[in-house]
């Protein structure tokens, strides 16, 4: 089946009780227990309860996966991934990292013992050049957030074939709509659901997808040890958000073709990273793995003086962090996102004073241009 028809359907037929089109929310911490011994299949709502099964059941499908696992957060989605590794573990990861992701691995797991190096995976030669004898994954971005570098999937599928190492891919950016790591050789995918899984900035969501069963119960055994389940309306909601993944995802990239093509005219910006354009040096790659361009922009202002202004101005644009949902939102990397990744390192990946970050929504296109244009005229 197509995965729009998969999208719309999300839940539907699954309540074999009352045949409820949208599957109700199961509002319960525990199950009674039809006798010793016997379960319904559910026992207590942290081991599992059948609104967030659905939705695990869902994500799973979509990205081709045997498993999946719903959390309360992006980060307590990758803090499960991370439960595969030990002390003495090293990983490879992109550079342009979300910067929670880097804060979690470097002032959390570094302690701990897990060591980790941040290349351009975008080059295959520091991929290889990064990795170690003690090497036991790769992490992905593709695109990296924010600056849109690409890096070739089923490339670094296969230096993880021939290195017997992990590859697991964080799909936030693009959601399974647009690409499907898992065809291309990951092994594990994590998804902030808050973003465009969830399309509608009400709630904070994490995902894992294992491609095998294996992998699967080695990741939903530390989800009941540890605890940092999604709620149940909570997964509700996520369903409901996915219905329209699709229809969402058609309209933000749409509108963020058009705002990017008329930024590259104005005369305060000095640069566009947006992967439908022609020049962007990512683009080939990029197309070869996924459908679309997504609808995130960045760009660069020949003033970084200009940004409070600009930041104060925008009125349908909210300045706010996040991105993924129907609400247009402009983000200042260097200070909100980004602002726990050392200076060196940001500078390194152009993560400077003078980015903005655009997540383009379903607004009208011509108001959002007309906002920008207001935000970032001269005086
Ligand atoms: C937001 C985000 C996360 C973290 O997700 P939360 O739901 O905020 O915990 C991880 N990766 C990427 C790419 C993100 O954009």
């Amino acid at each position: 089946m197509h995965i729009e028809s998969l999208l719309a359907q999300a839940g539907n037929g699954k309540d074999q009780v009352t045949g409820a089109v949208s599957f109700p929310v199961y509002q319960t911490a525990t199950f009674r227990h039809p006798a010793l011994g016997e379960s319904t299949g559910y026992d207590y709502s942290r081991s599992g309860n059948p609104t967030r099964q659905v939705l695990e059941d869902l994500i799973a499908n979509l990205e081709g996966g045997a498993r999946g696992l719903a959390f309360a957060s992006g980060l307590a989605a990758i803090t499960n991934v991370l439960s595969l590794f030990r002390p003495g573990d090293h990983l490879v990861l992109c550079q342009d990292l979300y910067g929670g992701t880097y804060r979690l691995l470097e002032q959390v797991y570094g302690p701990w013992g897990l060591t980790a190096s941040y290349v351009d995976t975008s080059d295959l030669e520091q991929v290889y050049g990064a990795i170690t004898s003690q090497t036991k994954a790769i992490f992905i971005e593709t695109p990296t957030n924010p600056t849109m570098r690409i890096t070739d999937l089923s490339a670094v599928s296969q230096i993880c074939r021939e290195r017997d190492l992990l590859l697991i891919v964080d799909n936030t950016f693009m959601s399974p709509y647009l690409q499907q790591p898992i065809a291309l050789g990951a092994h594990i995918v994590v998804h902030s659901g808050t973003k465009y899984l969830g399309g509608h900035n009400d709630v904070v969501a994490g995902l894992v997808v294992a491609a095998t069963e294996d992998i699967g119960e080695r990741l939903a055994f530390h989800q009941n040890a540890s605890g940092a389940v999604l709620a149940p309306w909570d997964a509700w909601l996520l369903v409901r958000g996915i219905k329209t993944l699709g229809l969402r995802l058609d309209r933000a990239q749409e509108n963020a073709a058009t705002i990017a093509r008329w930024l590259e005219t104005h005369p305060a910006v000095e640069g566009v990273d947006f992967i439908g354009l022609e020049n962007h040096p990512g683009r080939e790659v990029h197309f070869r793995q996924a459908k679309g361009p997504g609808a995130m922009i960045s760009f660069r202002v020949k003033d970084p003086a200009i940004i409070a202004r600009v930041l104060q101005r925008i009125q349908l644009i909210s300045f706010a962090e996040s991105l993924g949902g129907v609400e247009s939102l402009l983000t200042f990397p260097a200070r909100q996102t980004h602002g726990d990744i050392p200076l060196e390192i940001r500078e390194r990946c152009g993560v400077t004073d003078s980015l903005l970050r655009l997540s383009v929504g379903i607004e009208n296109v011509q108001d959002l241009i007309a906002d920008l244009d207001q935000a970032l005229a001269f005086e």
